[in-house]
């Protein structure tokens, strides 16, 4: 269905867009199909694209709404993993979705998201699509190992966490394609998790973060993810500091070791609010934190 709302009779801040409202997915594939070659997008939440367009450093052509499309709302488990539809919003996890600590942990990170009235629009896979460095849940896919599914008009392609996120906003997604849900792994009953961020104001993005996974047996660490998201251009998981923490006693040397090689192994970025020297020393605090806060 295509509605000719825009442009306007009156001036917009955006430049002028055609808009195109899909009430199924094959409607919005086909959209995407015959209009991404001609800068056409998804607008799902709009808290990251509708700002650029204000400013008018978008000017997509197209806009493909999908916040009309009951089908993409989907969060419920399935064969072992939490599938998070392109319609399910930030504040969707405010209460734990699913029983463990998958829930509690993103209950505990969605917290740091920008503010209510944001999180009661944007969703998180348009976090995941738009795939900025600071982003939290781009750090949660990244730790915990999620599958991306992007659908075309083409076929459908699972992409791995490790392939997905290629530089600044830059993904492995085409540009026809819908990241039509996320799939995160159920995590253990027995798992413990730390998040820590760092930002100069509630509500800003991280100038660093950092979440943990692990579990403990025989009084040693099993199977630790540790990830770093808001230092580089993508979040990722730093296996040397893993390396440090696999069968070894949560302590505080030991944390502080694993620490300072996640400091020693990321490639920080500059940017006007901060330099790679501190992102670096920041990066050593935030993993520091967040290993504690999961062996607490
Ligand atoms: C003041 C402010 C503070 C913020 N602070 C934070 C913060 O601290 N942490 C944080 O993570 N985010 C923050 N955000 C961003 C917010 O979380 C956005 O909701 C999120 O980045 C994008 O989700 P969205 O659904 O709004 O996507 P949109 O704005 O609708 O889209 C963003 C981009 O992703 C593409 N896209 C969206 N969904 C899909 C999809 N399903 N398939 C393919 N492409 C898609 C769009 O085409 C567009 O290019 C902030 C935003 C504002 C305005």
């Amino acid at each position: 269905m295509e509605r000719a709302l825009f442009p306007p009779r009156v001036p917009m801040k955006p430049a002028s867009f055609r808009y195109h409202a899909p009430k199924t997915i094959e409607e919005a594939l086909a959209l995407l199909a015959a209009y991404a070659p001609d800068d056409g997008r998804v607008l799902a939440g709009g808290q990251s694209l509708v700002p650029t367009m204000a400013f008018r450093l978008a000017r997509p052509h197209h806009l493909v709404d999908i916040n009309g499309i009951e089908a993409l709302r989907r969060l419920g488990v399935e064969n072992g993993k939490l599938v998070i539809g392109a319609g399910v919003r930030h504040q969707a996890f405010h209460y734990p979705v699913v029983e463990g600590p998958l829930g509690r942990l993103l209950s505990a990170v969605m917290r740091h998201i920008a503010h209510y009235p944001i999180r009661t629009r944007g969703t998180f896979c348009g976090s995941v699509a738009h795939a900025d460095p600071a982003s939290e849940w781009c750090l949660v896919v990244a730790t915990l190992g999620a599958e991306m599914v992007a659908r075309g008009a083409r076929g459908t392609r699972i992409i791995a966490a490790k392939d997905f996120f290629q530089g600044i906003m830059t993904t492995a997604l085409e540009p026809d394609e819908l990241l039509a849900e996320v799939r995160l792994p159920l995590l253990a009953a027995d798992t413990r998790f730390g998040f820590y961020e760092f930002n100069r104001r509630a509500g800003d993005f991280a100038m660093g973060m950092a979440l943990v996974t692990l579990r403990l047996a025989d009084g040693v660490i099993v199977a630790p993810h540790v990830g770093v998201g808001g230092a580089e251009t993508r979040p990722r998981r730093i296996t040397a500091a893993e390396a440090l923490l696999t069968s070894r006693a949560p302590e505080p040397a030991v944390f502080r070791t694993a620490a300072e090689a996640a400091s020693a192994a990321i490639d920080p970025l500059t940017d006007a609010q901060t330099n790679a020297e501190y992102r670096r020393d920041l990066v050593a605090t935030v993993t520091r934190r967040a290993l504690e806060q999961a062996a607490g």
